[in-house]
């Protein structure tokens, strides 16, 4: 038992180039830039965390990340891991990116500590494969469908596609990859970009086109909205901006204000509340989509073991990141088969 207290916590700033410029309502980015973070203790026991800059969803760029790191960090040397996730969750006003990085590195050293994987420190039973659903990112309608053709022949046949606040151009681009792919599974994502009357209008002009759900089709804050259109939709609602914690996820799913929700590690502030989120949902029978940012490989990882653990839940998974790298990671822990994911062996 001895020899496990945290000895020393650094920073480091990475970047990993993607194939293609990635696109959304909110932002367009040409490569993932994350803050790494390493814990070590006494043995000299590594566990590494990480979190990517994503200013428009929960407010925090690299510079606060490592600014919020730097500002805590002392308070968690010589202590033990549960003591510093304890006092990270409980006691650190920082933001949830930066928190998640920490959480996911303590988590880490702490199985590393135990000399367990992750995937028996998660308890995972179930190796079969899961399936990712793939981006495609906001364009001119004729480039997002060719996007989704080029993917749908490389087997990826989940498209989350990216929307904007054009309507008419969300309902003729979902057309006309509903038309041509009939097998694929479309998951509409309209990142807050739309109104009531936005949603109405397009939930009107889906009748009979094959779509599994729409994500946070209206502003975060609009819970009022999300759960009209939930009301008068065909289509199953998720709600992902307006989730970012348990807190959040219980107002969502008591006031049926949609029907399901996404959850990240960023938002929630790391591993250790993504479980909480996923265990309330089990108890409640709640289906989950378990998302990410564009983020790096051992964030990426993370959630990955929480998709196997959590499969009964987890209906959808997006965990395409590793797809949009330029060059494969050496650091995933899981290799991508088309859409499907498997533990490396
Ligand atoms: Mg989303």
């Amino acid at each position: 038992m001895s020899q496990r207290k945290i000895t020393n916590i650094k920073t480091q700033v990475k970047h990993i180039a993607l194939k293609t410029p990635f696109k959304t309502a909110l932002r367009e980015t040409s490569e993932v830039e994350f803050v790494r973070v390493y814990v070590e203790d006494e043995n000299g026991n590594v566990g590494i965390g990480e979190a990517p800059a994503t200013k428009a969803i929960t407010g925090e760029g690299i510079e606060d990340i490592l600014g919020s790191i730097e500002s805590v960090k002392e308070r968690f040397l010589d202590i033990e891991c549960k003591e510093a996730l304890e006092l990270l969750h409980s006691e650190c006003n920082i933001g949830s990116s930066a928190k998640a990085a920490l959480d996911i590195a303590f988590v880490s050293l702490d199985a590393k500590q135990k000399n367990r994987s992750l995937a028996e420190q998660f308890c995972i039973e179930d190796f079969a494969p899961i399936k990712t659903d793939i981006t495609i990112s906001l364009n001119e309608a004729d480039v997002m469908l060719s996007d989704a053709k080029k993917a749908y022949v490389e087997k990826k046949e989940i498209l989350k596609v990216k929307v904007g606040s054009d309507i008419l151009h969300a309902v003729d681009v979902i057309r006309k990859i509903a038309n041509s792919l009939p097998q694929a599974e479309i998951l509409v994502d309209a990142n807050q970009a739309w109104s009531f009357e936005d949603s109405h209008f397009f939930i009107n002009n889906m009748l009979g086109v094959k779509i599994e759900l729409i994500e946070q089709p209206v502003v975060a804050a609009d819970l009022e909205s999300l759960k009209k259109i939930t009301e008068l939709s065909h289509i199953p609602t998720l709600a992902d901006e307006a989730v970012f914690t348990l807190i959040d996820a219980k107002k969502v799913m008591e006031s049926k204000s949609a029907d399901m929700i996404n959850i990240k590690l960023m938002k929630c502030g790391g591993v250790t509340k993504a479980i909480e989120i996923l265990e309330y949902a089990r108890e409640k029978n709640i289906t989950c989509m378990l998302g990410s940012m564009l983020e790096g490989p051992y964030s990426i990882n993370m959630a990955l073991y929480l998709a196997f653990a959590y499969r009964d839940v987890i209906k959808y998974v997006d965990l395409d990141s590793p797809l949009l790298y330029k060059e494969p990671s050496k650091e995933l822990d899981f290799e991508f088969n088309g859409c499907e994911i498997s533990l490396k062996k």
